[in-house]
């Protein structure tokens, strides 16, 4: 049976004390769900302290980012090994970060090499654009994503990271993807491009998260698709009751 795996991403929202309420809020209905993974990925500033609140609840932590290198002269950045310290996820390549940040296929590929070896869990975002896909190329794009984002990874790194299809027409405007469109992707396009570069049983392995106006009530039909293996839930996120009936429905799917 799968295991789904729900992760809520804050974006660049909330104070200090917000995030320890919406985490106090969280805590004791989504430890309930037992038979689901669950994280919530904070701006970093909240790291620590969000920390210590989950330890030992089972609920993870992320980051939305990181930077590759290991140390040194980058004003403003965050390395693998800080984040590894309060953290076992780290969301990388979001479309968001790839607009406005330029992040790039290449230093996607970076990042999510430097996550793997201080043992972090990355979330890799690939996604196409609304224009893009009503130019019929959400295959080329996102099949590129997938192969260039993940080149060079041998199959045993490969089953450690979860992969988020978040079209970016889906993100933050309400109009998801149908359950339909989103099984189609991760099956024809993100698991098969998986398949081709690390083999079936690898690609079979690797969970594929939806993301796009994931809410509570679009949840159990998305969850319902074969290949969609849970979410990465940005605004319903930050509403505790819409989060926990999202990780509610991924723990009633099979
Ligand atoms: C996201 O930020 O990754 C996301 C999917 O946002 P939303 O759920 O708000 O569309």
């Amino acid at each position: 049976m799968r295991k789904f795996f729900v992760a809520g991403n804050w974006k660049m929202n909330k104070t200090g004390e917000e995030a320890r309420l919406l985490v106090a809020d969280l805590l004791p209905e989504l430890q309930a769900v037992t038979n689901v993974d669950k994280a919530v990925c904070p701006p970093f500033p909240y790291l620590v302290q969000l920390a210590n609140m989950l330890a030992g609840s089972g609920i993870g932590l992320g980051a939305q980012n990181m930077h590759w290198e290991a140390s040194g002269a980058f004003t403003g950045e965050v390395a693998p090994r800080m984040v590894a310290e309060f953290c076992q996820y780290v969301i990388l390549g979001h479309s968001e970060r790839r607009a406005y940040f330029g992040e790039t296929d290449e230093t996607v590929n970076k990042k999510l090499k430097a996550a793997l070896a201080v043992g972090l869990t990355p979330i890799v975002c690939v996604g196409e654009t609304l224009m893009e896909n009503e130019a019929g190329l959400t295959s080329a794009v996102v099949g590129r994503q997938t192969r260039m984002g993940l080149e060079g990874l041998s199959p045993a790194d490969a089953a450690k990271l979860v992969i988020a299809y978040e079209p970016v027409w889906a993100i933050g405007t309400g109009r998801a993807a149908t359950s339909e469109q989103a099984q189609d992707v991760h099956a024809n396009i993100v698991r098969k491009a998986l398949a081709d570069l690390f083999g079936q049983e690898a690609a079979q392995s690797i969970r594929i998260q939806y993301g796009g106006s994931v809410n509570a009530k679009n949840a159990a039909e998305l969850f319902g698709m074969p290949d969609i293996d849970g979410a990465l839930v940005g605004g319903a996120s930050l509403k505790p009751a819409e989060f926990i009936a999202i990780v509610k429905a991924a723990g009633a799917a099979r």
